[in-house]
């Protein structure tokens, strides 16, 4: 599996930076983000260096699924109201234009009461 020792999310997912962890299997970590743009915000982030949406390909088809069916359940566990009155927001920043700023590719899930700071 690729990995990027340089790499912010990869030193998280390899546990070389703390992190205040939501879920762990053999594929993925989702975790808080450090500067949460609403009352629940955490991130999913693939173990292997991906960099980006722009660089997906079909064999991360499976885990990409499997992050996303995921999500909802970590979104409740989290404290997401359910739907429809609650729901969360899923966002996948993708390159400058898309306001990508950690070049690891990451799911982000967020939600709760509102206001937000964003979204
Ligand atoms: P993006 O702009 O989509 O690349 O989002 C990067 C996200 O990573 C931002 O929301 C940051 O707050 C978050 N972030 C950066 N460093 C850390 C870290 N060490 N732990 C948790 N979240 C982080
Ligand atoms: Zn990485």
């Amino acid at each position: 599996m690729h990995t990027d020792p340089d790499c912010i999310f990869c030193k998280i997912a390899a546990g070389k930076i703390p992190s205040k962890k939501v879920h762990e299997d053999d594929g993925m970590l989702a975790f808080h983000d450090i500067n949460p743009w609403a009352p629940v915000h955490f991130l999913m982030v693939p173990k292997e260096h991906i960099p980006s949406m722009a660089q997906v390909e079909e064999r991360h088809a499976p885990l990409l699924g499997r992050m996303l069916a995921l999500a909802p359940k970590l979104a409740m566990r989290e404290g997401c109201r359910p739907y429809p009155e609650g729901g969360f927001r899923i966002v996948i920043n993708t390159g400058d234009d898309g306001g990508q700023e950690v070049h690891h590719l990451h799911i982000h899930v967020y939600g709760g009461p509102r206001p937000w700071k964003r979204g």
